[in-house]
């Protein structure tokens, strides 16, 4: 029993207006429809004002990441319940990390008070996702097992969540229709594919390919999903050619039904109409030099072992992937 007397509402501009009534059972006394993506510190400040104001106990994130993490953020501040309902891919509702970002720099904070104490699933939510967004916000999960599979400390458990993930949500987006469009029972699955790629992610932490897309939304502006996929294919790449075993190789070549994984992300993602290149995002080519510093500054002891190099290479190649 979560007892929550008084409720803040924290949403992006336009969800409540998609979303509907609000149960009368819900004892709403304030909603902030503020959130932005990245998370950054102005917003958080804001929130935290709403929320003291109007003495709330608890906070009901409705939305995608920016949401789940902005009441993440309220969470680590603030002794207050939080109840997540997700309406995209990002998976954060299930994960004790929150990115947040000030001075143009996204930090990473890991704290197990942020995990919010209910979840609440429902994927007639996710119904109205734009067909683009739908493959970003997948890629996005995707990108969180891939990570998993890629980190030193994965274990048994990571290891299999993480090639579920990855077998439900690609078959959740092989199963679209012309115009891209994927059914309710295919959007149940990529629900669940994105909580069990959020619940690796919880286990073994951010990967390398998780720390350059940070860097490229809290210092470069870029979407957060919008990078994973424009990244993805090459970050894979090299998972594939330095990183993997031959068992989880084959594993991955079997649900993707293709030699070149890398390849088939490509094609994957041109069906849903996004050509991923970070220039078109707004990277520049001279962004690079730096955008691999600060995420050299990231690296943490359970990331694979991976050279300045590498991170150059993969830039560079998602930077002009569309030459
Ligand atoms: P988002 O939450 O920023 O949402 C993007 C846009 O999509 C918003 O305008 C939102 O209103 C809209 N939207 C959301 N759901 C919709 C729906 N069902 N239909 C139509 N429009 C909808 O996007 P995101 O990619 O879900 O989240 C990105 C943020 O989440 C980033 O800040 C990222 O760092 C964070 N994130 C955190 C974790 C974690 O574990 N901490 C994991 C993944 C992502």
């Amino acid at each position: 029993m979560l007892k929550c007397q008084r409720v803040l509402i924290v949403a992006t501009k336009g969800t409540l207006a998609r979303v509907g009534k609000i149960p009368p059972a819900v004892p709403v006394v304030s909603t902030f429809n503020g959130v932005e993506e990245h998370v950054p510190t102005v917003v958080v400040k804001k929130a935290s004002e709403i929320l003291i104001s109007n003495k709330c106990d608890s906070v009901l994130s409705i939305g995608g990441g920016s949401a789940t993490g902005t009441a993440k953020a309220l969470a680590l501040n603030h002794d207050i319940k939080t109840i997540a309902v997700p309406t995209t891919y990002a998976g954060s509702e299930v994960t004790d990390v929150v990115g947040i970002t000030s001075d143009e720099v996204k930090r990473t904070v890991t704290d197990l008070r942020i995990v919010p104490d209910l979840v609440i699933y429902d994927s007639l939510l996710t119904l109205d996702l734009p067909p683009q967004f739908t493959l970003t916000s997948a890629y996005n999960a995707l990108a969180h097992a891939f990570g998993a599979l890629a980190m030193k400390n994965q274990n048994p458990f990571s290891k299999r969540y993480a090639l579920e993930a990855i077998s439900l949500i690609v078959a959740s987006l092989e199963s679209r229709n012309d115009r891209g469009l994927i059914d309710g029972s295919a959007r149940d699955e990529l629900l669940l594919g994105a909580c069990w790629a959020g619940m690796c992610l919880a286990q073994v932490g951010t990967s390398f390919h998780h720390k350059i897309c940070h860097v490229l939304g809290g210092s470069f502006g870029l979407s957060h999903s919008k990078s994973h996929a424009s990244m993805l294919p090459f970050s894979v790449q090299f998972m594939m050619n330095s990183l993997f075993p031959t068992d989880i190789q084959n594993v991955l070549r079997d649900i993707f039904h293709e030699e070149d994984i890398s390849k088939a992300l490509i094609n994957l993602s041109a069906s849903f109409g996004f050509r991923p290149s970070l220039y078109d995002l707004g990277l520049m080519e001279s962004d690079v030099g730096r955008a691999v510093e600060l995420t050299f500054d990231a690296v943490s002891s359970s990331d694979a072992r991976i050279e300045k190099n590498d991170v150059m290479n993969m830039l560079s190649l998602a930077l002009r992937a569309r030459n």
